[in-house]
């Protein structure tokens, strides 16, 4: 079994899409084992994504991130990184693989409604930003 780390991002919050969302990991035997709505602040927002200070996505990035809360999740399953990441499609959603959930909800580059951990040190590193061990079942 592995662990992932999920946002379902502000685009998605602010358009009812949390459930339909959700539904996809389950459907695909990933299982929600630590969540909450949370609105971030432009600190954890950039510290957050403090791997992109400095191109010119990281400005309006922040400020989308902190525009309505996000939902934070830890995904337990088989492989679930990699089968989170398959669920969830490339990050421009034209180009996102048909029936992935950035195909059939993001809005664009940006507002693409989801996050997911690309690595084995990313999943622990944004699990320990988001949750105490006591807060995952
Ligand atoms: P995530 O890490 O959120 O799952 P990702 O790995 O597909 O997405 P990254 O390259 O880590 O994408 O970028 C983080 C986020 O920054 C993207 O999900 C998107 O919201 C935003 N972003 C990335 N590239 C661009 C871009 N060229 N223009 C606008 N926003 C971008």
């Amino acid at each position: 079994m592995q662990r992932t780390f999920s946002i379902i991002k502000p685009d998605a919050v602010k358009r009812n899409l949390i459930g339909k969302i959700v539904q996809r990991f389950e459907d695909n035997d990933l299982r929600v084992i630590a969540a909450k709505m949370v609105r971030l602040s432009t600190e954890q927002a950039e510290a957050f994504y403090a791997e992109h200070k400095g191109r010119d996505f990281y400005e309006p990035l922040i400020a989308y991130m902190v525009s309505a809360p996000i939902v934070v999740q830890v995904l337990e399953g088989e492989d679930a990184i990699a089968k989170n990441r398959q669920i969830i499609g490339v990050t421009d959603p034209a180009k996102a693989e048909p029936n992935t959930i950035r195909a059939d909800y993001a809005l664009s580059v940006r507002e693409n409604s989801v996050h997911g951990s690309d690595s084995e040190e990313s999943a622990a590193r944004e699990i320990a930003f988001f949750f105490a061990d006591d807060e995952i079942c």
